[in-house]
């Protein structure tokens, strides 16, 4: 007479436990999902649907328009705004910047390239003894955060409100000096040319501007 066959025997010592563990958890999902129960005949609303959901659109309706109409209407930005950078003069026309490149060290984003060039008496770009060469923003790499004007120390560098910046072409967005240069004043004079202002650097950077005086401060120059 032959053994009885035992029962099949599931592999791992929770597989009695599985199905009844995919039961609960089953449960919990369905009760986790199921809709909150209202009381019954009771309505957040008196109106049918449909009218509650065309509700929304004439509330809206009435609403203050916020559509922007750029570039028709063009936007106006708050006064400290940090838009495109600005490389400015002194009010003879010479550059602020004296090519230190503390703006280039300063970014974190390895935005700004600088080679310093030496001011001679025949060519003078600047009231100290170096300028600016070359200076370039690459706007593909640019965040605006403002560190490269904070760190500049004759505030050659700061920004404009000027944000309309897009463009198809990489190149386009590397900025160069000449871009970047404030434009000639009344009463400014185009480098390379003598000091107008004073014998040496401490005339433009030290003494302060008279009023009336052709040393003012620079018009339109913005932090
Ligand atoms: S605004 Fe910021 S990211 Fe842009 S060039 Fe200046 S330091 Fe660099
Ligand atoms: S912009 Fe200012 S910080 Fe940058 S190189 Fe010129 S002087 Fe130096």
């Amino acid at each position: 007479m032959s053994e009885p066959t035992p029962p099949p025997v599931t592999s791992g010592a929770s597989a009695g436990a599985g199905p009844a563990r995919r039961e609960s958890s089953a449960v919990a999902r369905q009760s986790s999902t199921a809709p909150a129960t209202t009381a019954p005949g009771k309505r957040s609303s008196w109106l049918p649907g449909p009218a509650q959901g065309f509700g929304v659109t004439f509330a809206t309706m009435f609403k203050k328009v916020t559509t922007e109409e750029y570039p028709e209407v063009p936007k106006q930005t708050k006064p400290r705004y940090h838009g495109r950078h600005v490389l400015n003069r002194h009010p003879d026309g010479l550059e602020k910047c004296v090519g230190c490149e503390l703006c280039a060290w300063a970014c974190p984003a390895d935005a700004i390239y600088v080679e310093g060039g030496d001011n001679t008496e025949d060519a003078r770009f600047s009231p100290g003894e170096r300028y600016g060469a070359v200076y370039q923003i690459n706007y593909l790499r640019c965040i605006f955060c403002g560190l490269c004007i904070e760190a500049c120390p004759t505030r050659s560098l700061t920004m404009s409100n000027d944000f309309e910046l897009a463009d198809d072409d990489r190149q386009a967005l590397i900025y160069t000096k000449e871009q970047l240069m404030a434009p000639l004043l009344p009463g400014m004079e185009q480098p390379p040319h003598p000091m107008r202002l004073g014998e040496n650097e401490q005339d433009y950077y030290v003494r302060a501007p008279q009023p009336g005086s052709a040393a003012e401060p620079v018009v339109g120059e913005r932090a």
